[in-house]
Order: structure tokens, then C-alpha cells, then sequence
């Protein structure tokens, strides 16, 4: 009971101390490009993704997507001058960071260089564009991990290069569906890799051939996946790579889970020892049948 009570009171400490922390960066920090602030969507997306958007059916998106392993889609989404504005807004943002010497989070554990655009002032655009861009599509591509009731997200951005981080391990994200899409600007390497999607159960299990994937990035282009799918980002070997990311969440998924059994339809080696199992149940049912057989000629 007072563990429990201490728990919350910890938790509620730091929530209430990251409030702070972005008030004083928010009440501190002089945004460069305001624009960017409040979503433009004819400024900010492709043509094809708006209206792939506007037609808002299963046909109008998977006409913009490709799919190059099951349960990875790309497509073609932000404008050029909305990547470079925005990676001059991050440069910005770090350029104060560094001359007022403010203690910056980083977005994760894994990562040392990006900064949480949530964090100075970006959350009401992201949370946008998670509900009105984003929920639409994994409404469609991701109902059974919570794809239709997304409704709280982490945005931020990361930088790799050899000054920068350089990979990323291999590891599942704190999301339901992950955006991933690349600003730019000039590098190589930094390939994303793809191993399957695992439940907790079984994140640490085999890959099978056909859930190897490993993409390029191209700049302007998104990446979506569920967070469950296991991936890494490899070595980006020469000049630099940012990358802007939406972990997108959904609290009715994550309460519904708790009381979830053993078995996740989504997760692959969940589908393999289902498929498994039952291929027993048939081999054990077709030698009973043939132990009968036997014993009614004989
Ligand atoms: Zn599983």
C-alpha cells in the first residue's frame, strides 16, 4: 500500500517537473520559422499524401504506400522546404541550448544528440498531425494494436553522423505505431533494419528469412511501422542524417493489454507456435483416426 502510494507521488513529481521544464524553455526560447507552429497542411505535405488523405479510403492509401515487408509502409510525405525549415528550427533550437547552457532530455535512452520538439513548443502541431494524418492511416493498416484510437504521442528528432550518433541498436519502440521520416540532408549509410514484430513474450526470439528488411532512407519519405516491430538503424558512415520521429500511443491498447491473454495476433512467433499447434492437433488427430481404422480390421 505505501509502496504503491509512493509510486504514484513519484510519478506525479515528474510530471509535474517536466511541466516546468517546458515552461522555461517555452517562455525562454524565440522560435525562428512561427510557421511551423500551427499545421499547414498544403505547405507542409506532398500532394499525393493530402489527397490520399482527403479521399481518406483503404484504395486512396494504399495507392500512395509501398510495402516492402509485411507491416512496413512507405510513402512519400513532407515538402522539401518544410524538412529544411524545420532542421534549421532544430539547429536553432540547439544553437540557444548551447549559448544559454540549458540542460537539455534527450528524446531517449539510446540516443545523445536530438532534441524533443514537444519540448519547445511543437506539441499542438504533432498532435495534429498524429490525429488527423497519422490516425487515419494506421486506423486502416494497424487496427489491432490500438491504429484507431491514438491519442498521445512523443515527437522528436534525431542526428546521426560521425560527430553525432552514429547507429542505433537493435530494439522496439515505447509506441503503438511509429513514424519515422528523414530530413535530410547530405549522408550515406544509416539504413534502417527490420527483424518482425514480437509481443513482450517474445522480443528476443529468431528472425524468419521473410521478415528481413533492411530500407534507405530517402529524404521527405516517412516510414510507418507498429512499435512492436523489431528494428536498428546502421552506421550512417558519412555526413548527416536527421530524422524526425512521431511514437504515436493509444491508452485504450495499452489498458486493454493488461488483461490481454497470451497470445498476440500481431506478434509473428505468437502466428508460428499457433500455426504449430495446430498442425500437432491434426497429426495427432489423424493417428487416432488411423489407430481406429486399425483396430476395427484387425
Ligand atoms: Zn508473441
Amino acid at each position: 500500500m505505501h509502496l504503491r502510494d509512493n509510486r504514484f507521488e513519484q510519478e506525479l513529481l515528474k510530471v509535474q517537473r517536466h511541466r516546468e521544464y517546458r515552461k522555461k524553455i517555452i517562455s525562454n526560447y524565440q522560435p525562428l520559422h512561427r510557421e511551423l507552429y500551427t499545421m499547414h497542411a498544403v505547405n507542409f505535405f506532398v500532394p499525393s499524401f493530402l489527397k490520399a488523405i482527403n479521399d481518406n479510403t483503404k484504395e486512396s492509401l494504399r495507392s500512395i504506400m509501398i510495402e516492402p515487408s509485411p507491416g512496413v509502409y512507405t510513402f512519400e510525405m513532407l515538402q522539401p522546404h518544410f524538412c529544411e525549415l524545420l532542421l534549421s528550427e532544430v539547429e536553432n533550437f540547439e544553437r540557444w541550448v548551447h549559448e544559454t547552457k540549458f540542460r537539455i532530455m534527450r528524446p531517449n535512452t539510446m540516443n545523445k544528440y536530438g532534441a524533443v520538439l514537444d519540448d519547445f513548443g511543437l506539441e499542438t502541431m504533432l498532435d495534429k498531425l498524429m490525429e488527423d494524418f497519422i490516425c487515419p492511416i494506421s486506423r486502416v493498416f494497424f487496427p489491432e494494436v490500438g491504429g484507431s484510437t491514438l491519442d498521445s504521442h512523443h515527437g522528436f528528432v534525431v542526428e546521426y553522423g560521425m560527430d553525432r550518433d552514429v547507429d542505433l541498436g537493435f530494439h522496439v519502440d515505447d509506441s503503438e505505431v511509429t513514424l519515422n521520416v528523414c530530413l535530410g540532408k547530405q549522408f550515406s549509410g544509416g539504413e534502417l533494419f527490420f527483424r518482425g514484430i514480437r509481443c513482450d513474450n517474445h522480443v528476443h526470439s529468431g528472425t524468419e528469412q521473410e521478415e528481413i528488411l533492411d530500407y534507405s532512407h530517402v529524404p521527405g519519405r516517412a516510414v510507418l511501422h507498429r512499435g512492436r516491430h523489431r528494428h536498428g538503424a546502421r552506421a550512417t558512415t558519412s555526413g548527416r542524417r536527421v530524422n524526425l520521429l512521431l511514437w504515436c500511443r493509444s491508452s485504450v491498447f495499452r489498458e486493454l493489454k493488461k488483461y490481454q491473454k497470451e497470445f498476440s495476433s500481431w506478434c509473428g512467433e505468437c502466428q508460428r507456435e499457433k500455426k504449430e499447434r495446430q498442425l500437432l492437433a491434426v497429426g495427432a488427430t489423424k493417428l487416432e483416426l488411423l489407430n481406429r481404422l486399425q483396430k476395427s480390421t484387425s
